[in-house]
């Protein structure tokens, strides 16, 4: 049994109680504001302005490892998660606490239930930190632990579940057509402990019927888990869907600045999971932040946190111009005769077309929208396509994308190496094909460039 509270301690939950609840009126108030509202001010409201922020018009980067203590008692109080505190930043920091409440916010916005997020080093630090716990064996013995993924996904995640997961003891079960929901069913059992989709996949495109993935997962008692980095909470809202965890390598489009790595773990409250514990279900992302990431320690760092917060804040006016910028490349490319295939979900004639409308629109609209990631193949050799990638003049040769600026690669050789020829033909990436994220320059400019590049095949 836990000793009773000390007087001295008792002062400090009081108060930190009191401020807990002004927080959360706050916080019930921006709930009912627009995205973009949401997008600009987060959780920074004018309290927390003249309070912390001493007037700053943008939240302070609390630039320091740990958090001082006014006293024994208050100290206490603090690690013992008795009051709202930030103790040490491998912990937590108030800077990524701002981005965190955002990414919150937006993820379940126009959803009933709420919503909290942990931020992470990167994406793969997400990924890791929010599959783990799932995976835990829960009893003494040999059980079986698989869990079923799209096989398009990212290479880095394709690599985490098919060896580094594999190490541990659990067994990813790849679907091939993830938008057949037949795949799905027949590989679900009583040991899956979860279900995984990347939507939009990168580079594919591939994508699935949320609704009824959710419905799959809940039927069997376990969550359904969404990569959903490419379309960024202004296009599709996973949550909103019955998705119980969301996560996102803040590095892409929601960093459209370029300039530092991170990632997120989204999850609404008391999520299906018959494998969880009451008390990890009930708020999984802070569950996950003050216990097991607590122990392995991929936090971000402030500094990223300020910087992401400040390009998050334009999300949605940038998710609209390079997703008309997108739309208006892919159809040039869709007819040029060097190219065999383009896979952007924006073309009318893509076989996934109708389905990914279903789940992807300009937030606020009815506008279907569908971002700036897609990749097309080369009529011809792996030669020919390396010869026409040399020959980019403006759009930028990086294993990146999400960028202002445009970009490229080819994923048999970069971003989907790793995984050998027989994954990547599972995952249905050839030596031909071409990943573009087409940035803000003017269209124009950017089909300009791919056809210079595309005549010298
Ligand atoms: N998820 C997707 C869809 C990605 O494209 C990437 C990286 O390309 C990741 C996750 C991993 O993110 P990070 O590079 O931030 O670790």
């Amino acid at each position: 049994m836990d000793q009773p509270l000390s007087p001295g301690v008792r002062r400090y939950v009081d108060k930190a109680n009191e401020l807990s609840a002004r927080r959360a009126e706050f916080r019930r108030g921006v709930r009912t504001l627009k995205f973009d509202t949401i997008a600009v001010h987060g959780a920074y409201g004018m309290e927390e302005a003249f309070g912390e922020g001493q007037g700053g018009v943008v939240e302070p980067i609390f630039l320091s490892t740990s958090q001082a203590y006014r006293d024994s008692d208050e100290m206490e109080a603090g690690l013992g998660y008795l009051i709202p505190t930030w103790c040490y930043s491998r912990i937590h920091n108030p800077t990524v606490f701002y981005l965190e409440e955002t990414l919150a916010l937006l993820e379940s916005y126009g959803c009933r239930d709420d919503a909290s997020a942990l931020c992470t080093s990167s994406g793969m630090a997400a990924i890791k930190q929010a599959v783990e716990p799932l995976l835990a064996k829960t009893r003494e013995g040999h059980e079986e632990i698989t869990f079923v993924s799209c096989a398009q996904v990212y290479g880095g995640s394709f690599q985490l579940f098919n060896v580094r997961m594999r190490e541990r003891g659990a067994i990813v079960r790849w679907v091939a057509e993830p938008w057949r929901m037949e795949e799905w069913e027949k590989l679900v059992d009583a040991s899956t402990r979860f279900l995984y989709i990347e939507m939009p996949s990168n580079p594919q495109q591939a994508c699935g019927d949320l609704a009824a993935l959710a419905e799959l997962a809940h039927r069997h008692g376990i969550p359904l888990v969404v990569d959903a980095t490419v379309a960024t909470p202004a296009l599709m809202r996973p949550l909103a869907h019955g998705a119980d965890i969301v996560v996102h390598s803040l590095t892409k489009s929601i960093g459209g600045g370029g300039h530092t790595i991170g990632g997120a773990i989204i999850a609404h409250r008391d999520l299906t999971s018959r494998h969880l514990a009451d008390e990890a279900k009930h708020d999984y992302a802070t569950w996950l932040k003050l216990w097991p990431f607590r122990d392995s320690g991929p936090c971000m760092n402030p500094f990223a946190a300020f910087l992401l917060l400040n390009d998050l804040r334009t999300l949605r006016i940038r998710m609209e111009w390079v997703s008309r910028n997108t739309e208006k490349v892919a159809e040039f490319l869709s007819h040029h005769r060097k190219v065999t295939h383009v896979d952007y979900l924006g073309l009318p004639g893509h076989q996934l077309h109708g389905l990914a409308r279903r789940y992807m629109a300009m937030v606020d609209t009815s506008t279907p929208m569908f971002g700036h990631l897609m990749a097309f193949n080369i009529r011809g050799s792996h030669g020919d396509t390396r010869t026409f990638f040399d020959n980019l003049k403006r759009i930028y040769r990086a294993t990146d994308l999400g960028r202002i600026k445009s970009v490229a690669t080819i994923p048999a050789i970069s971003t989907h190496k790793q995984q050998g020829e027989d994954a990547r033909k599972l995952a249905g990436v050839p030596p031909t094909m071409v990943r573009l994220c087409v940035g803000g320059e003017h269209p124009d400019d950017v089909i300009a460039d791919l056809d210079q590049a595309l005549a010298k095949i």
